[in-house]
């Protein structure tokens, strides 16, 4: 990985404060994902794909669907450290995005290849990108897509119509747990909040 793609993450964070991670261990493992949910400033779902040795980063305001008529808007934000799929916990008031995260999915991906065969981190550059996730709460093909538009950069985070596409299921309000220690945003605010 380039040291230079944390630069922006490292240069927003006080690591004597908060008691995220602060990066640069090599992973050798199958490329993983993260949803962490994080209660900020407005509550946001952080979908996290491990490409190159970071964690490429998208907040989704509505968090992911199960159904593949919800096209959900995804705000690419800073690449994070891989160890970063790892962090839960409460971020300190005064801090950069002060407030509390869960992980609330994670598990592995693969790319699903296009035809020219390209790498995640050229689909990326080109603006679409297709994964298999293998997570406890979403299974199956997502697309994401950087769509025009003036202004700041956005993406679309839409279910591929997949036999794990699910109309009626909605996990984000269903099953709004840590998958590492079945604790809410709140349980976790109580016991690490200051
Ligand atoms: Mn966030």
């Amino acid at each position: 990985m380039s040291p230079r793609r944390l630069d922006s993450y490292r240069r927003k964070r006080d690591f004597r404060r908060t008691p995220e991670p602060r990066g640069g261990r090599r992973r050798a493992s199958a490329p993983r994902f993260v949803i962490q949910k994080h209660a900020a400033t407005s509550l946001h779902y952080d979908f996290r794909l491990e490409v190159g040795g970071v964690l490429r980063s998208w907040a989704v305001p509505k968090g992911p669907s199960t159904d593949p008529r919800e096209k959900r808007l995804a705000m690419p934000t800073e690449d994070h450290p891989v160890e970063y799929a790892d962090f839960e916990g409460v971020i300190p008031k005064g801090e950069y995005g002060a407030g509390t995260v869960i992980v609330w999915d994670r598990g592995t991906y693969r790319t699903i290849p296009g035809d020219d065969g390209e790498d995640a981190a050229a689909a990326l550059d080109r603006g679409h990108l297709k994964v298999r996730l293998e997570g406890e709460k979403l299974r199956g093909g997502y697309a994401l897509t950087r769509t025009g538009g003036n202004g700041r950069e956005r993406w679309l985070l839409v279910k591929i119509d997949d036999d794990d596409a699910d109309r009626r299921r909605n996990p984000v309000s269903t099953r709004p747990k840590s998958v590492v220690t079945g604790r809410t945003l709140e349980e976790v605010a109580a016991e690490e909040g200051a």
